[in-house]
């Protein structure tokens, strides 16, 4: 073994410490990883963060992952003008009473008052339906599949890094459609893209089905969510996609001649992910030491700590500088050849900001042709012959990948219970056990009784059917109801 265990090396400890511990002061424990890893750093507009390079590489590998399941279902790439005109966001009534509170208005420029305010887009339905309505003549100009990587601006009053930003990065898909039913078939098929991205590519298990009625879309016909349980037992909506039936194409006259030669709307669909998927990726996997990254999204997925303290420290550099090469093609790969820290201070440091795994080579290891490999969670440290090293890094990087999300969704599996009553639902809440399971008749009265007992909100609407009565009126149960509090 090349090394003592990075824990034993007193002068190292210092690093864990300067990290709260993640079960508790979670809230702390989430800044300071943010921080010290450098994901991301205030500025001084309240609710505005600064994404650092180490976060941005992250957020692009995000990106790759989902622009290539966009691309893999038919759409393309697009961009719209970051300003809306008023008119615009009042056309569609539901919406604009949605978004009001949240709407940052341009109303001066270039020195002038603006004879009409223009809204900082907080979502674009009502710039690309204008645009829809000028592009779509015929059932053949259909289906239009269009998706924009973007920023956007929402006002909020309480913001934190990448849950809740006051402008934040997203995409945004807007698809307009012949048929409602090819509508709705889009809307669940990008949800469950969601679903395949954060479960393949993250290792964040969700559950995926419908938002009740009173926390769907302004405007949608039907909204669905992909939600995460993080482990404070509080759910992050990780992504939304919403079926907006006929509501934009009757507000923004997206009409075409069907093939029966009758004028026709058009059924329109929007789909969204921000950055907030990355405070999620934060808050599923990292521990004590700091961030845990998947393989798929880790700007490093390995890094190479040469130990170049003994007298062979050239045929050490040399070899590492060798094998970081052989890797190079199937692997993101760090080599860390400073020599101004110990390899244990490097241990700590790749460690906390969530590098997979580590690959050690010290004079002991190169005498015996063999590397050490230690993986950020799971499997212990172990040695590998030299010869095998770039079959050896897949395997270990993909069992990372798996471990991730065996420990994640054991814990999803361990924190739904089902509530009988409205006690055992507020009880279950109160003690963050997660997501709380209830059969519901489906009537809003229900719905907001049991918000107001539990201080919870019904995440979502799962499609498997009820067995029993309502949980608060006792009356047939339609449907069942995943409650937590949330982000
Ligand atoms: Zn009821």
């Amino acid at each position: 073994m090349s090394q003592a265990a990075p824990s034993e090396r007193p002068e190292d400890r210092g690093f864990v410490k300067e990290i709260p511990s993640k079960s508790q002061h979670f809230g702390d424990w989430y800044t300071a990883v943010i921080l010290k890893a450098e994901l991301a750093d205030y500025y001084p507009v309240r609710g505005c963060t600064v994404i650092r390079p180490y976060g941005f590489s992250i957020w692009e590998l995000m990106q790759q992952g989902l622009d290539r399941r966009f691309k893999a279902t038919g759409h393309t790439n697009a961009y719209f003008p970051l300003f809306i005109p008023q008119s615009f966001l009042q056309r569609e009534a539901e919406h604009v009473e949605g978004f009001a509170p949240e709407v940052a208005w341009v109303t001066r420029g270039g020195g002038e008052e603006l004879s009409e305010p223009l809204a900082v887009r907080p979502t674009s339905e009502t710039a690309i339906g204008h645009m829809y309505a000028r592009w779509i003549r015929s059932y053949r100009d259909l289906p239009v599949l269009i998706n924009q990587w973007c920023n956007v601006v929402r006002w909020e009053k309480a913001t934190r890094p990448f849950l809740r930003t006051m402008e934040f990065l997203w995409q945004e898909g807007h698809t307009a459609h012949r048929t409602p039913d090819e509508a709705e078939a889009e809307a669940r098929q990008m949800l469950d893209v969601y679903r395949d991205f954060a479960e393949t590519d993250l290792s964040i298990p969700v559950l995926a089905g419908r938002k009740p009625e009173s926390e769907k879309f302004p405007g949608a016909l039907h909204s669905y969510t992909i939600e995460a349980l993080m482990p404070d037992g509080q759910a992050l909506q990780a992504g939304t996609s919403h079926n907006l039936g006929q509501n934009f194409a009757r507000a923004f006259d997206i009409k075409f001649l069907d093939s029966d030669n009758t004028e026709k709307f058009v059924s329109t669909t929007s789909w969204g992910v921000s950055w907030r998927m990355l405070g999620g990726l934060i808050m599923a996997h990292g521990d004590d030491r700091g961030l845990v990254l998947p393989p798929i999204v880790a700007p490093f997925q390995a890094v190479i700590v040469p130990i170049l303290s003994g007298k062979n420290r050239d045929d050490v550099l040399a070899a590492a500088r060798s094998i970081a090469e052989r890797l190079r093609a199937s692997t993101r790969i760090r080599l860390d050849e400073r020599t101004e820290v110990t390899p244990g201070w490097k241990f700590n440091d790749w460690e906390m900001r969530g590098v997979p795994l580590r690959i050690e080579l010290g004079p002991r290891d190169l005498s015996q042709k063999q590397a050490v490999l230690v993986p950020r969670i799971g499997a212990g440290r172990r040695a590998v012959a030299m010869d095998n090293i770039a079959a050896e890094v897949g395997a270990a990087l993909g069992e990372v990948q798996k471990s991730l999300f065996a420990q994640a969704k054991a814990y999803l599996d361990t924190h739904i219970v089902s509530a009988a009553t409205r006690e055992e639902a507020a009880s279950a809440i109160a003690s963050r056990k997660g997501f709380v399971r209830v059969a519901w008749c489906g009537e809003a009265a229900c719905e907001q009784t049991l918000r107001r007992a539990t201080g919870a909100s019904p995440r979502l609407i799962a499609d498997d059917r009820p067995s029993g009565p309502c949980v608060e009126c006792g009356k047939e149960a339609r449907q069942i109801a995943y409650y937590a509090r949330a982000y």
